[in-house]
């Protein structure tokens, strides 16, 4: 029978009162993995009271020292539960078992760490102040929580994503109410058990499950209760939640899509390159925010380029998350298959040679129903097509040749998205002054995906709004008060 995936209010798993339920579908073999019960306004509401109450509870009283050794006990609990998280991610998303046990689970257990270590050592600011009399003043900021945090996350990396947000929402002393993608809600739901048995009070972490629309997100977005949102996912939901958002003058942080570019040099290490555009276009199925569709490559490296990242795509095993050598899984759904398909239609009817791919992969019988696709690379595209400047979320890159620096700085810059981008270049003058140069939130030189917790994380256009990560994070997960003392 299969397993039920339930709210978690006020310390508890709880099903939803209106009995509404949706299935949650293997990507793999289009099998059941589970019965998710939906939150509806009541279990919302439920949800936000728990979490406003918990705001006066013992979690109010305590110490940052006691926050922090509960915030280790979490990430402690996700490591002692590693295998449980990592077959439970890889079922809901299909992705291998090889990345989930590198990057989602160690790094969703790493957020509560970090934050927690970063809230105890970071200094308030101070000012002396001359004042008429001579005897001065000096003004100190205080930090206090915001309050009841909204977190509503996408099905890429579920826990990794989730848990960057509820880390340092709770290493400042919020409460938390999470609503994951309604296509990976179980480990969030996991993250429950691991809660109580770190000794977090009731009520500091809830979760709803369901949809956007008419859903749990819609009632969480909208909910007076709710002091903050901070959002992952696609830009134009961000656009949905941030006007709920205004209705009470709530804050948000805004983490949403990106039509990154890679610029290669032809004074890059060719294979460095193209290694390390392997991984921007193709891990996790593509389905990374921070991926690479746009690689622009020199002429005069362009062939080589082609060829050699034609081969490792074409080497690429996919298959199931256990299977022997496999490492890219499938989309994370029909739906979002058919959104990808579509733009390999598309690239074809624009003018784009499929250099590699553009179709679904042959797969045996047992994985007929799993939402495979080719990973996939064109050539000769169109500046102005589709695959170019929309955001596609698949396994796929066009590969735009280039003369000059400044040619290939206008063209990665002329798109309405600004998360990332990398440089490959033995040059360093020029690394620099690439660099400064892209419009985007982070630039990688030489590598990609090399992430340090405490640097600022976000997009700039229509990829975000803010920045989360080390102490910028503290700008929208805590409340800053000045107070004067006169001497
Ligand atoms: P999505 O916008 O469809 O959904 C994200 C979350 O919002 C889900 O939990 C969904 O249920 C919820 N939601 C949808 N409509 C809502 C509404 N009206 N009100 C409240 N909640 C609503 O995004 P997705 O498809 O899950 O994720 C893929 C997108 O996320 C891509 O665009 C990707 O670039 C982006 N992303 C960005 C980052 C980043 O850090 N910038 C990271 C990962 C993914």
């Amino acid at each position: 029978m299969a397993q039920n995936v339930l709210q978690f209010i006020d310390g508890e798993y709880t099903k939803g009162a209106s009995g509404a339920t949706f299935e949650n579908i293997s990507p793999v073999d289009g099998s059941l993995i589970s019965i998710v019960h939906e939150a509806k306004k009541d279990e919302v509401d439920r949800a936000v009271s728990s979490a406003k109450a918990a705001l006066r509870g013992p979690w109010a009283s305590m110490s940052i020292s006691e926050r922090n050794s509960i915030l280790h006990k979490i990430a402690d609990g996700i490591n002692a539960r590693f295998d449980e998280f990592l077959k439970a991610e890889c079922a809901d998303t299909g992705k291998p078992y090889s990345v989930a046990s590198h990057i989602d689970i160690p790094r969703g257990a790493a957020n509560f760490k970090v934050f927690a270590d970063l809230v105890k050592n970071v200094p308030d600011e101070t000012f002396h102040m001359e004042t008429p009399d001579g005897a001065g003043a000096l003004n100190y900021g205080q930090r206090s929580p915001k309050g009841v945090i909204a977190v509503i996350s996408p099905w890429n990396l579920p826990l990794l994503l989730m848990t960057w947000k509820v880390g340092p929402a709770l290493a400042c002393g919020n409460t938390v109410v999470v609503k994951p993608s309604e296509e990976t809600p179980t480990t969030t739901a996991l993250l429950g058990q691991v809660m109580n048995d770190a000794g977090l009070p009731k009520g500091v972490f809830n979760v709803v499950q369901g949809f956007g629309p008419d859903s749990a997100g819609a009632y969480l977005a909208e909910h007076p209760d709710v002091n903050a949102i901070t959002f992952t996912g696609e830009t134009r939901t961000g656009e949905i939640i941030m006007k709920a958002a205004a209705v009470g003058l709530r804050n948000i942080s805004m983490e949403c899509g990106g039509k990154n570019s890679a610029i290669v040099f032809d004074d890059a290490d060719v294979n460095k390159a193209v290694a390390g555009t392997m991984r921007s276009a193709f891990v996790n199925c593509g389905q990374v925010c921070l991926g690479t569709e746009r690689v622009y490559v020199h002429k005069n490296i362009f062939n080589e380029f082609a060829e050699k990242l034609a081969k490792g795509a074409r080497d690429l095993v996919v298959g199931p998350p256990d299977g022997e050598n496999v490492n890219m899984g499938p989309l994370i759904s029909h739906e979002h298959r058919d959104k990808v398909l579509s733009y390999y239609n598309k690239a074809v009817e624009q003018g784009s040679e499929v250099l590699l791919g553009g179709g679904v992969p042959d797969m045996p019988t047992k994985y007929a129903k799993g939402a495979w696709i080719e990973p996939t690379i064109w050539l000769g595209s169109k500046d102005d097509s589709a695959v170019v400047r929309e955001e596609i979320f698949g396994p796929c890159c066009s590969l735009l040749p280039f003369e000059d620096e400044d040619e290939v700085l206008a063209r990665a810059n002329d798109t309405k998205y600004g998360l990332a981008g990398s440089i490959w270049t033995e040059n360093t003058s020029r690394a620099h002054r690439t660099a400064q140069k892209l419009d985007a939130g982070l630039v990688w030189v030489n590598s990609w995906f090399l992430r340090d917790l405490r640097t600022a994380f976000g997009g700039a256009k229509h990829s975000g709004i803010g920045r989360e990560g080390g102490v910028h994070g503290l700008e929208f997960y805590t409340e800053l008060k000045n107070i004067c003392i006169k001497l």
